[in-house]
């Protein structure tokens, strides 16, 4: 890890990300950083005041892992010498965590920690309507995917009003977010509608898509409703006793009706209803709520709702499967393979290779501690990763400068 961090982690990029310029402000200086060490030794509270300054800590402690944290009206550094009332989470970028824990229940490939490309469709699928949801219902623009190196991935949104929201607004924007809610006891996740209704604008133009992953996903590839468990989930969440009972009569002595053809059942016996009454709408609002149910996103919630809430930053490395936490790119998700993410020891030995090239190595070696080796990451196959970060950090950027010119008292509060 020591190896990874002086000569691969990108200090400067993640800097940028954070501070917004080139040179340190609050958003960096009043940041906090929380470190854990080899043993479950946690410390919090850190705060540097430029990136070398936190690559020289960093490297001093070697963490398993750092996250950050919020941006705090004082120092973290100085938490213990400021009153309490001085002390308090200010700004924070508004963060998701979408993590396949919660698709457990629908999943059929793997169990657990094991995630494979197919399950991972479910993340894809999520990826691509929150995107959607944020900037369009939002307006927000500076969106940061990370996969979070084994099952799950994140997403850090750096907009200025983002930044800016309080967790009350959080509370009330992810509340927005969240269609699908209830532990396992309750059948129905999905109550986004009143009565029969139309649903809300904002999650009907999701549906679409969402029925053309239900297709593929659910249906075909997953084939959720095949099991008895699975196909008795499905029956639950069918309004309708009789139908609910026509067609657990019909599944129960027919176990080998796939999903697709318990599916077209379905659909067939909401037909038989004349269009306009209300036992049709209320079967075609369960069709969809049940599309809903097995395809919109799942965010666990309670990392984005405060402030002061910490997450694992970019690029650390995950210590069970030893991939980092890369950027994705949410227009390529779909072709995103987890098992592709570079690992810290394929990169080691990316770096031993380039050490024995002739010709290479003018960056070997360097000052014990604070050595930079700026470009090493670029002879890796870290490259694109880093380099999508920087893309996203150069539009950051371009638009506080711009806000900074339009009105040069932009800083002010910050
Ligand atoms: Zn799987």
């Amino acid at each position: 890890m020591l190896a990874f961090y002086k000569r691969l982690y990108p200090f400067k990029s993640i800097f940028n990300w954070l501070n917004h310029e080139h040179v340190p402000t609050k958003l960096f200086t009043n940041r906090e950083f929380a470190f854990t060490l080899q043993g479950d030794v946690y410390l919090r509270y850190n705060s540097f005041e430029r990136a070398d300054e936190l690559k020289k800590q960093v490297c001093a402690l070697n963490p398993t892992r750092f996250e950050i944290g919020p941006v705090y009206s004082a120092r973290p550094r100085d938490k213990k010498t400021v009153r309490p009332a001085n002390f308090t989470a200010q700004l924070r970028e508004l963060v998701f965590d979408i993590d396949m824990t919660d698709y457990d229940a629908i999943r059929t490939c793997c169990a657990g920690a094991d995630i494979c490309r197919r399950c991972w469709a479910f993340i894809a699928a999520a990826v691509r309507v929150l995107d959607h949801a944020i900037r369009d219902n939002f307006g927000y623009k500076h969106l940061l995917w990370v996969y979070s190196g084994r099952r799950g991935i994140h997403l850090w949104i750096s907009d200025r009003e983002a930044m800016e929201l309080t967790d009350e607004q959080r509370r009330a924007l992810v509340g927005w977010l969240m269609v699908i809610q209830g532990g396992k006891e309750m059948h129905k996740k999905v109550n986004v509608r009143q009565g029969s209704r139309t649903l809300p604008p904002s999650i009907k133009s999701a549906l679409d898509p969402l029925a053309t992953v239900f297709g593929d996903l659910i249906l075909e590839d997953q084939n959720c409703f095949e099991s008895e468990e699975g196909w008795k989930a499905l029956i639950q969440l069918i309004p309708d006793k009789a139908v609910a009972e026509s067609l657990a009569a019909k599944w129960g002595t027919e176990p080998m009706r796939s999903s697709e053809d318990k599916w077209d059942d379905l659909k067939k016996e909401v037909r038989k209803f004349d269009k306009g009454t209300a036992k049709r709408n209320a079967l075609q609002a369960a069709v969809e709520d049940i599309i809903l149910q097995y395809t919109y996103p799942r965010l666990d919630a309670e990392v984005s709702k405060h402030r002061n809430h910490l997450l694992k930053a970019p690029f650390c490395v995950h210590p069970k499967t030893g991939r980092v936490c890369v950027p994705v790119d949410p227009a390529a998700i779909d072709s995103f393979r987890p098992e592709r993410v570079p690992t810290v020891s394929l990169l080691l030995r990316e770096l031993d290779e380039i050490a024995v090239a002739p010709g290479a190595g003018e960056d070997a070696g360097g000052e014990e501690g604070t050595g930079e080796h700026h470009s090493d990451w670029e002879r890796t196959s870290l490259k694109p990763y880093v380099a999508l970060l920087d893309r996203h950090v150069a539009a950051l950027m371009q638009e506080v400068r711009q806000a900074k010119r339009a009105a040069p008292t932009y800083d002010a509060s910050w």
